[in-house]
């Protein structure tokens, strides 16, 4: 049977001595394929089974259990300032493993996001903004969107005194604020909130900062909540995090 998909490659294996065994990420979900001979002839696939790039993924399914075999891959977009730019190129290992390590995700909306973002690390090197941005949205992929709004337990919309509490998911209230949560600046979650709410398309890093006065610990607190709901909500280690870490360091 075969079938077609749009798909982004998100990790790669070799094989015996020729073939690839990809790991493409689908509007349908995540599934493993094998490249036959990708490795021994260049010319099949010329070089579009790079991680990260997009492809339209012409595929046959054999027998039950088995892996689909890739038969053919059409271009749809491949990054190219990501395989220069190292610390591009280590952001989005960091993109990919996540998406290789969560047990099951898909939905085209979820999809589309990657999508959009990979295209937008191709064109941006804001990743002071870059990061948290991706951290709190993809979340809402996950059904874990952080309440920046409203208090995570009553509801109320606090006016002047914020206090957080990444395992309550959010926001709380005077009332509700327990021994494990902070108080949260109003301008920090200000950004954080511009940041959940900004669609992809519409993103403007430069417009974010303007008049928000925000210092280098200010910054490192907001890239430090983004990444730590992140964290708590995956169940797994990013083993890449720390390398992408060290490289962003001074950005
Ligand atoms: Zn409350």
């Amino acid at each position: 049977m075969f079938f077609s998909t749009e798909a982004i490659i998100i990790s790669k294996k070799d094989l015996g001595e020729i073939d690839l065994l990809l790991e493409l990420f689908t509007p349908k979900g995540k599934f493993w394929t094998i490249a036959k001979g990708a490795r021994k002839s260049r010319k099949r696939f010329v070089n579009l089974l790079e991680e990260f790039n997009i492809i339209k993924a012409h595929l046959r399914k054999t027998s039950k259990g088995k892996l689909p075999i890739l038969e053919k891959a059409d271009f749809i977009f491949l990054p190219e300032n990501i395989r220069i730019d190292y610390k591009k190129y280590i952001f989005l290992s960091y993109i990919g493993e996540i998406l290789s390590k969560i047990s099951s995700i898909g939905g085209e909306k979820t999809f589309n996001f990657v999508k959009s973002f990979i295209n937008l690390v191709e064109t941006n090197n804001n990743f002071i903004w870059l990061k948290p941005y991706f951290e709190l949205n993809f979340l809402k992929f996950l059904g874990w969107c952080p309440e920046l709004f409203r208090c995570v337990k009553c509801g109320y919309e606090p006016k002047k005194i914020f206090y957080f509490s990444i395992p309550e998911g959010g926001l709380l209230c005077y009332k509700c604020k327990d021994d494990r949560c902070e108080i949260l600046e109003a301008n920090i979650l200000e950004i954080l909130r511009i940041l959940i709410k900004m669609p992809l398309n519409k993103l403007n890093f430069l417009e974010l900062e303007k008049g928000m006065d925000l210092n280098r610990k200010n910054k490192t607190k907001i890239l430090k909540i983004a990444e730590d709901f992140l964290k708590f909500f995956l169940l797994f280690d990013i083993n890449s995090l720390k390398f992408l870490k060290e490289v962003l360091e001074g950005v």
